[in-house]
């Protein structure tokens, strides 16, 4: 079999393999304090500015639980469609490392928070469940420091302690493109929540990426490697890609696969063993001694319902029904809540399907071109319904309107005033327009005639000529009857 790494087993023509994915996500908790104490968790402070003496596991420190994390973790577990447990517990798991001073972290083990749930995905050819695992409340540790001098590491604490929800799949995913809907999606959901930012240059956002392959049509999966702590979505297809193809050049060269914690190294683009896996007993878990079983009542969780937005998947249906999107094109609006609000503003004052073009054409063009977002737009939802106003309304053609739409990006400014000032209004006064069509056909009488004796196709020539001599403003409709007339 090819080692050639470019050629990847997911093209692979004569493919009999196929990929089998789980991810552990791990989303840092939108919230101003930490998991068990009152540290900030602003992203960016200097090193060592946001650590209190919980998360410096300074002698007799003890954690208390924060309220506004537990609701977090319950609201994204409500949105996963999951099972809430009123139950779970807080478990020590023990391993030394620089950047974790209190020599074990606070998670949850056998009892989370949150239990079973899916998550929908849209794929090209139709929609597919991933089942979520669970989900469990975690610290996160601090940072090691190792290229900032040759010969020390340097231990920033500032995120030592701050709350991190673990979300783990189940091998459901078998694709990379599956892997990106999956992120995606979940972002989208906690996004929609307000659980988590999703920031994931910031590192809120990063999985551990498992990967194992199995001959197409067995029942049994194959020996998993766990890829640790993917920080974007383009390096988890890359590293799930180069992982899939060395298990396979492994099984074809009669091998089997060590269950291996590895490393994606984003610049070689491969993977790397880091350690032989651990297992959960050589964590030695235990109950945390210092934490109550944390007990929340069933009014806690309906009290928590009450105060979930409308998401993603609710969107996309009303958009679907209730403005006649197509699935496409609704699920690109409802992607993220600022998008679909900017989309549900523009339509308050004008047409959907204008609207929905425009959003998804030329605006989403423009601002990809700009690198901004959709919140960072230079034309408002209100400037952009006026343009469309303008469209349908007749005072300016299609053609017209995107010279304007440019004029728009370059400041918010209306589009009323652009058309009046640069004076593009779309001529469409008969009288006006007929004198522009006499002239073009007594400047072309030659062509006329060839038209007149059936070249047909000059039709075409003239329509040019008269959009050209009125400098794009003559209504395309309007020189269409009256060229019919003349000819
Ligand atoms: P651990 O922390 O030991 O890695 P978890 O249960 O937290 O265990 O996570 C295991 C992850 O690995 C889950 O996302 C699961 O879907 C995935 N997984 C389990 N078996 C396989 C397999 N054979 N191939 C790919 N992924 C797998
Ligand atoms: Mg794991």
């Amino acid at each position: 079999m090819s080692k050639d790494k470019s050629e990847y087993l997911i093209n692979r023509k004569d493919n009999q393999y196929e990929v089998v994915i789980g991810l552990e996500v791990h989303a840092q908790v939108t919230s101003e304090s930490k998991l068990f104490s009152t540290s900030s968790t602003k992203f960016g402070a200097e090193p060592n500015t946001q650590v209190s003496l919980v998360d410096a596991a300074l002698p007799g420190m003890l954690p208390v639980i924060n309220e506004y994390c537990v609701k977090q973790a319950i609201k994204t577990g409500i949105g996963l469609k999951a099972k809430i447990n009123k139950r779970s517990v807080f478990d020590r798991k023990n391993y030394f490392y620089a950047d974790l001073p209190q020599g074990y972290q606070i998670s949850q083990f056998k009892d989370p928070i949150v239990g079973e749930g899916k998550v929908i995905l849209d794929m090209p050819d139709g929609q597919k469940e991933v089942g979520i695992e669970r989900l469990h409340l975690e610290q996160d540790a601090g940072k090691s420091i190792h290229d900032l001098d040759p010969k020390n590491t340097f231990v920033d604490l500032n995120r030592s302690g701050v709350a991190l929800m673990e979300i783990v799949s189940k091998p459901d995913l078998r694709s990379p493109d599956e892997v990106n809907a999956y992120v995606k999606k979940l972002r989208s959901i906690m996004r929609y929540l307000g659980t988590c930012d999703g920031n994931m240059q910031e590192g809120s956002l990063r999985a551990d990426v498992n990967v194992s392959v199995r001959k197409k049509g067995t029942k049994e999966f194959g020996t998993r490697c766990e890829i640790k702590n993917v920080n974007s979505i383009k390096f988890m297809q890359m590293a799930i890609e180069y992982e899939a193809n060395r298990q396979v050049d492994l099984i074809e060269d009669g091998h089997s696969i060590d269950q291996e914690t590895r490393l994606f190294d984003t610049k070689k683009n491969e993977t790397r063993s880091m350690r032989s896996k651990e297992d959960a007993h050589d964590y030695r878990y235990f109950p945390d001694p210092d934490l109550l079983p944390l007990e929340v009542s069933d009014d806690f969780i309906e009290k928590l319902k009450l105060e979930i937005p409308e998401l993603p998947d609710e969107k996309k249906k009303r958009f679907i029904e209730k403005f006649k999107l197509s699935p496409y094109e609704a699920t690109i609006l409802v992607s993220d809540n600022e998008t679909s609000n900017y989309f549900e503003n523009v339509i308050k004052k004008s047409d959907v399907k204008l609207a929905t073009n425009w959003i998804i054409g030329e605006l989403f063009a423009a601002l990809n071109e700009k690198n901004l977002e959709i919140t960072e737009s230079p034309i408002s939802a209100g400037n952009l319904s006026k343009l469309i106003n303008l469209i349908k309304d007749g005072t300016i053609s299609g053609k017209i309107a995107k010279t304007v739409f440019e004029h728009m990006m370059e400041g918010d400014k209306d589009p009323k005033k652009i058309v009046e000032e640069k004076g593009l209004k779309q001529e469409s006064d008969p009288k006006a327009l007929e004198a522009l069509i006499d002239k073009v056909i007594d400047d072309n009488r030659e062509k006329a005639t060839e038209y007149k004796s059936g070249k047909v196709k000059l039709f075409g020539f003239f329509v040019g000529q008269v959009m050209k001599v009125s400098g794009g403003k003559a209504n395309p409709q309007l020189v269409n009857e009256i060229l019919k007339k003349k000819l």
